[in-house]
């Protein structure tokens, strides 16, 4: 079985402004059912749960079709190592949970979290229009939610901190509830009871985009660790 996540475009490439679609949810699928990304012109935050899911500023989650482009997305399969209960998990001491089963300082991780969340917070961007904006101001602009008791899964990958400049170092998590009505990026959560999964992934295949815009645009940003802190937590 493969354990690759499959990373489509770079993490700098959507800090330095392609906030354009490069590649079809239809060809992504190929590569897994399980991961997270977001949608073209930053329209929304996508989480792949089996579905193909988008959750966007002000409507509601929608099931995204397969000619729909992504301008950057992490795939893969799931096959958890282990499922566990535990209480009390919150974004702060998830590392210390899944430390509890494995060493994880060294490898990636996809993790899914399961349950009824006593309070999430989360995040979601308006779509954007070119000339397209800094990424930071986007995200000054975004709605963040705060929820309390929502039944739902948290999807998403542990990235160790010295690959800080390929993706988003730590936990990076995507929230989609059970109704299918709520979602988005994860800025922090709690559950006092919730089933983690996880499986460890000892690779990450990247495939870059190929059109002109990606070729030809400086991507070496001396600010890109300040920027994706700024931007993801
Ligand atoms: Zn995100």
């Amino acid at each position: 079985m493969k354990k690759v996540i499959v990373q489509f475009s770079s993490i700098n490439a959507l800090m330095a402004g392609l906030f354009d679609g490069v590649f079809s949810v239809g060809e992504v699928k190929e590569y897994g059912d399980f991961g997270l990304g977001c949608s073209h012109a930053l329209a929304g935050e996508v989480i792949i749960n089996k579905d193909f899911l988008e959750a966007d500023g002000d409507k509601a989650v929608k099931v995204m079709d397969n000619d729909e482009l992504l301008p950057f997305v992490q795939v893969t399969t799931f096959q958890p190592d282990k499922v566990v209960d535990v209480n009390d998990v919150s974004k702060n001491n998830l590392y210390w949970h899944l430390a509890q089963y494995l060493l994880l300082d060294n490898v990636f991780v996809a993790v899914k979290i399961s349950g009824r969340f006593d309070e999430l917070k989360i995040r979601r961007p308006f779509v954007q229009h070119k000339p397209y904006p800094s990424v930071v101001k986007v995200f000054e602009q975004q709605v963040v939610d705060t929820v309390e008791d929502v039944t739902g899964t948290l999807i998403g990958f542990w990235t160790p901190e010295f690959f800080k400049e390929l993706s988003v170092a730590g936990f990076h998590l995507h929230f989609i509830d059970t109704t299918h009505k709520l979602g988005g990026h994860v800025i922090d959560f709690m559950a006092s009871k919730a089933e983690l999964a996880f499986e460890r992934k000892q690779s990450v295949e990247i495939m870059l985009p190929v059109n002109e815009e990606y070729l030809r645009k400086n991507l070496k940003m001396d600010d890109l660790n300040k920027v994706i802190k700024q931007v993801e937590n």
